[in-house]
């Protein structure tokens, strides 16, 4: 069976490394030569909304996929009319527009952060007369890894901060105070089955996800779960979705979801039975889903912007590296190293090992 996967980046490689030993195989639509995972399958290099590309991978195509949310979801549709496209387009559409998103978790009673649509410096100078500060402006597309926002401490910040947004369709939403970041990531498949990994708790700084660690019988487990169902019933869902969620003493507010492989779910590879790579591509080609348990202390950390030495990586105690095969750019994740281990104190002290080296490297 041949997987079309649109992007060829880190997530389009893992999926095809877990592929492999499903025996399938892969075509990956992506505009640059040098894509991490365009060695592992046919490439077709283009751009998303190249109309013959599009048409040629879906002719070869039995499933198509994709490994980011900013891909057009006009070309899904028109791949979904002549092939399977799981995530459905629907599910990605709303994911690339924040308001839209933020009234779908509304339509499903799932907390957020209080919010507003803002298309003028009038809208939002309104909005913040009963939005509190700090607040965030966020466009409404195309943002990722905190890009294209503002954080608002004053009103005297508002015209610089619309300005900034060059016009752009936005929402401001109050900053939320939470004690703890986590993500839940789930998949289903097309006959009906779903399965949970144990939430992870993420650290981001400057919007850019660092560092996630599994949790384990997590208290808030059942309370995600329950939030990540209703979205997969919703939209009749068929593959791994993440929702990013705050916890506020107890309560989760959702953030946002990605339909695909996340970032916070890579620590799965080595710490789950089944890794979220293998699990969506068995829920997209309707296979059974595999256990998700987490084995012993498991954690991620990424390396963004620069790269130490392999072998320093690897001198910390049970530790695995995924290099991304990417030229090193500010801010740009090269790879990530996931610890694993039964012994709690050994863990501890690899994990913050690996977090210095991480930091030591890191340019954004
Ligand atoms: P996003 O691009 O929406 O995922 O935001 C990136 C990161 O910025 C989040 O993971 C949080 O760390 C932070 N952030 C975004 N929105 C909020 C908010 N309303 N309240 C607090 N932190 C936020």
């Amino acid at each position: 069976m041949k997987i079309g996967i649109l992007g060829g980046g880190q997530l389009a490689r893992m999926l095809a490394l877990s592929g492999y030993s499903l025996g399938l195989e892969f075509i990956i639509l992506d505009p640059s030569k040098e894509a991490g995972a365009t060695g592992l399958g046919k490439h077709l290099q283009g751009q998303y909304d190249d109309p013959t590309l599009l048409a040629k991978l879906a002719e070869e195509a039995d499933v198509i996929t994709y490994e980011f949310e900013n891909v057009s979801a006009e070309a899904t549709r028109f791949l979904s009319q002549h092939t399977q496209v799981y995530p459905a387009p629907n599910a990605l559409s709303i994911a690339q527009d924040r308001l839209q998103e933020k009234n779908f978790f509304h339509q499903l009673n799932i907390p957020t952060a209080n919010f507003a649509t803002i298309a003028s410096l009038e809208d939002l100078q309104q909005a913040m007369t009963h939005i509190a500060y700090p607040a965030i402006l966020k466009s409404r597309r195309m943002g990722y890894d905190g890009k294209g926002q503002v954080v608002l401490k004053s009103s005297d910040q508002l015209a610089e901060a619309w300005d900034a947004m060059q016009g752009v369709a936005s929402i401001v939403e109050s900053f939320v105070p939470f004690q703890r970041e986590i993500s839940i990531i789930a998949a289903k498949r097309a006959s009906g089955e779903i399965v949970f990994y144990p939430v992870s708790e993420n650290i981001h700084s400057q919007g850019i996800l660092r560092v996630s660690e599994c949790c384990k019988n997590d208290g808030l487990q059942r309370q995600a779960e329950d939030y990540v169902v209703r979205i997969l019933t919703a939209l009749d869902y068929v593959g791994i979705i993440a929702l990013e969620l705050f916890d506020v003493n107890g309560k989760l507010f959702a953030n946002e979801f990605a339909p695909r492989v996340h970032n916070s779910g890579h620590w799965t590879i080595e710490g789950a039975e089944t890794s979220q790579f293998e699990n969506h591509l068995r829920a997209i080609t309707d296979l059974p889903l595999g256990s998700t348990e987490a084995r012993e202390h498991t954690a991620m950390v990424n390396f963004i912007g620069g790269l130490p030495l392999t072998e320093r990586i690897l001198g910390i105690p049970h530790t695995h590296i995924h290099l991304y095969d990417k030229a090193p750019r500010k801010g740009r994740k090269l790879a990530h190293a996931t610890i694993r281990t039964g012994d709690f104190a050994q863990y501890s002290q690899s994990l913050q090992r690996l977090k210095i080296l991480a930091e030591s490297t890191d340019d954004s």
